[in-house]
């Protein structure tokens, strides 16, 4: 699928791997509505990119992807805007064994609510053009660290709600891929949160683990991150696939064995 023209849904696109992805999308020529909960960062991230790609192809929306309704909101104003909608990435999420209640609502459930506010948008079954959606899940599903449970079993409800859904968009003749990304380690400031009490409560006794982890497997950019993305939403072989992103193999696909019982 060529980006140039879509348009674009991007959660928690302000700052970080969000920011990455907007901005590779805008150098594709996409149209792009950042949702994110900080004003301050999106609108200053907002002011950049229009200075590079112009005004008029890039939208902030200021929400909380918990709010459902100004979720749904945001959606409906995205298609007001730009006529259309065609990406969505459900990137948002935190760091919080403290508040991981906090954490389930924002990294599952939000990821839930954008996913069926998509398939409202672009899915056949509601006499739409088709579409792609991305969650964005992580390595932490796969590496198990001791200091992040929560977050884990977060990361993990993305995977397999995104692998369900993405059965459910072929048999229900949707047209909309639905695939799943996982970063390792990304430099960006929810790296940071994971030496700190106030998001890491009890946890953070772990955090030397966490830090022998980092050295071990290695910090990827934003941009790098970004290039994956770009894949999953251009690929149109693509569907219920499971990205994987580290320094040592790049990117790279998660196999699973046929299922038996
Ligand atoms: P980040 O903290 O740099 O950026 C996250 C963005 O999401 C921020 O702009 C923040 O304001 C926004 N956000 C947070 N809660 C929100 C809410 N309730 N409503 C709306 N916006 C909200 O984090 P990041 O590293 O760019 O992470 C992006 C995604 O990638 C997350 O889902 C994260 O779990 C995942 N991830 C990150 C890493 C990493 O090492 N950084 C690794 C694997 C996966």
């Amino acid at each position: 699928m060529a980006v140039n023209g879509k348009v674009a849904l991007v959660t928690g696109g302000a700052q970080g791997i969000g920011r990455a992805v907007v901005r590779t999308l805008l150098q594709n020529s996409a149209k792009v509505t950042v949702v994110d909960m900080n004003k301050d960062s999106g609108e200053g991230s907002k002011t950049e990119l229009d200075k590079e790609f112009g005004e008029g192809n890039l939208a902030f929306i200021q929400c909380d992807v918990r709010d459902g309704a100004a979720l749904r909101d945001a959606f409906q104003k995205t298609v007001d805007k730009f006529g259309h909608l065609d990406i969505v990435i459900n990137n948002a999420g935190i760091n919080n064994e403290k508040n991981w209640e906090k954490m389930i609502e924002v990294n599952l459930t939000s990821v839930i609510k954008g996913t069926y506010l998509a398939l409202e948008h672009m899915s056949k079954e509601h006499g739409k053009q088709g579409g792609t959606i991305i969650n964005v899940s992580s390595m932490a599903a796969f590496l198990h660290s001791p200091h992040q449970p929560v977050y884990t079993a977060t990361k993990h409800g993305v995977i397999g709600f995104t692998r369900v859904m993405a059965d459910a968009s072929i048999r229900g003749d949707y047209g909309v891929r639905i695939n799943a990304l996982c970063p390792g380690f990304v430099d960006t400031p929810l790296l940071q949160s994971v030496e700190l009490e106030d998001n890491m409560g009890k946890f953070v006794k772990f955090k030397d683990d966490f830090k022998h982890s980092m050295n071990k497997f290695g910090v990827l950019q934003p941009s790098f991150i970004a290039e994956g993305m770009m894949r999953l939403v251009t690929d149109s072989g693509l569907n219920g696939a499971v990205m994987k992103i580290t320094c040592s193999k790049g990117i790279h696909f998660h196999t699973y064995e046929p299922m038996s019982v």
